[in-house]
């Protein structure tokens, strides 16, 4: 069974408390690449958690970092007030790319989504362009649970559950819809023709009624999509074409995995607005912030006339124990130079992972930066048996791997050494063989 009360295959959050401790896997304690268990055994994180450990777990700097607010300012409201972290803390990730002059803080990924869509909203209405509702997202996208990231995200089954959610919302293909690998067989523009799906939806509604695109620059928890070139550049001019946003979805390409700071500095493509999580406070405290190019802050700030006040914010917004959480992360990003290590060490993670190649029952590998995924042909009728198989036996080896349907997906923390990432492709290779 995969329901998400079963023991084995459980998912936390639905979880009722009375049976927890027969579960075989609890987590009680981090360091560095590892999760020790309640049984006492180490196991190798090949996830960084949720795609969100990328500096490992439990750093001195962040932990100190953390308990030294703790004890000096445990909160203070985000609204008429502040606290001078979150202005330092905001204003340092503005320094990490160029043209974005503002960040609004959230506390999860989910959040920093509705939260760009509402920006982007707002901006439109804000320039005279009130009449840009629609908003296009692409099928195997995903953007969190929040009502707004269900309707423009790709997971069909979430969008089923609740009905119509967002009103005008459209998907393009995603970018293994068609023969994926085809750029690669010699077709320079494949990526770009695959863009032009944009183009489909715009020509089906009128580009006057579009507000904004939103993407993964590499769709992550789906299977590592890896678009093909030339791809997210021709969303980027289809978009100005018609002055339609782009919003690119950074939470987990944000923050070094890709091997710089941000996805879109690998692709050399800017979006307008983008999203990012997790790795912003190294996944201690939660924290979000969504990232604004220069000038369209502003807009978002402008009341419709008539409206006695403007209000978007959480409670927790810029939370002091976040700030000095993120402030210490991106230091250690800086400090350890772990964006660099991530471009240096990509090419060995290449290598590990192609290792697998003709292995039992893989269909596909992909990776790009320190992300990578294994695709096994699934078993008929039972969707993510065969992957969900391999997650365990890989857990019992001592390898902590996530999968997504029938794809096995990898993401190490950055800090990842050579002999690790052989330990990872081996134990998997290892499950493999013998895998049903
Ligand atoms: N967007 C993307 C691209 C994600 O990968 C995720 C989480 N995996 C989210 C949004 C949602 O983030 P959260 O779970 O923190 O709400």
């Amino acid at each position: 069974s995969t329901k998400p009360n079963d023991l084995e295959s459980f998912w936390m959050p639905f979880t009722s408390n009375r049976d927890f401790k027969q579960n075989p896997r609890l987590f009680v304690e981090a360091e560095g690449m590892h999760y020790i268990t309640a049984d006492g055994r180490r196991v190798l994180d090949g996830t960084s958690g949720l795609w969100c450990s990328n500096a490992g777990h439990r750093r001195k700097p962040i932990v100190d970092a953390i308990k030294k607010q703790a004890e000096v300012l445990d909160f203070a409201p985000a609204f008429q007030m502040g606290h001078p972290l979150s202005f330092e803390f905001a204003s340092r990730l503005t320094q990490m790319i160029e043209g974005f002059d503002h960040v609004f803080f959230t506390n999860s990924g989910s959040e920093s989504v509705d939260t760009a869509l509402k920006i982007a909203l707002a901006y439109q209405r804000a320039r005279g362009q009130g009449t840009r509702t629609r908003l296009i997202g692409r099928e195997r996208g995903y953007h969190g649970v929040g009502f707004g990231g269900i309707s423009v995200g790709g997971i069909v089954g979430n969008r089923k559950q609740f009905g119509t959610l967002l009103n005008g919302v459209d998907h393009m293909r995603h970018t293994h819809d068609m023969e994926h690998n085809a750029y690669t067989k010699g077709e320079p523009d494949w990526g770009a023709h695959l863009a032009d799906d944009l183009e489909r939806i715009v020509a089906l509604h009128d580009a006057s009624t579009i507000a904004a695109v939103i993407v993964e620059p590499v769709a992550g928890s789906t299977g590592v999509l890896i678009p093909p070139k030339g791809y997210l550049q021709r969303l980027r001019d289809i978009c100005d074409k018609h002055g339609i946003l782009l919003i690119f979805d950074e939470v987990i390409t944000g923050f070094g995995r890709l091997g710089t700071p941000f996805g879109s500095d690998y692709f050399g493509v800017k979006p307008d607005i983008f999203t990012t999580a997790k790795g912003i406070t190294n996944a201690t405290v939660p924290m979000g912030a969504v990232f604004c190019r220069d000038g369209i802050y502003d807009a978002f700030m402008d009341a419709p006339e008539g409206a006695i006040e403007l209000f978007h914010g959480y409670t927790y917004s810029g939370h002091p124990l976040a700030c000095a959480a993120g402030l210490a992360t991106i230091d250690l990003y800086r400090d350890e130079g772990l964006f660099e290590r991530a471009a240096e060490l990509a090419p060995y993670w290449e290598d590990a992972m192609h290792s697998l190649k003709g292995s039992n029952h893989v269909i596909d590998i992909r990776n790009l930066g320190m992300v990578g995924a294994i695709e096994l042909e699934g078993i008929a009728g039972k969707p993510t048996a065969r992957a969900m198989d391999a997650f365990k036996q890989c857990y019992d080896k001592g390898l902590l791997v996530r999968t997504t349907g029938d794809i096995i997906a990898l993401s190490p923390p950055l800090i990842v050494e050579k002999g690790q990432i052989d330990f990872i492709a081996d134990t998997i290779g290892d499950v493999l063989r013998t895998l049903h």
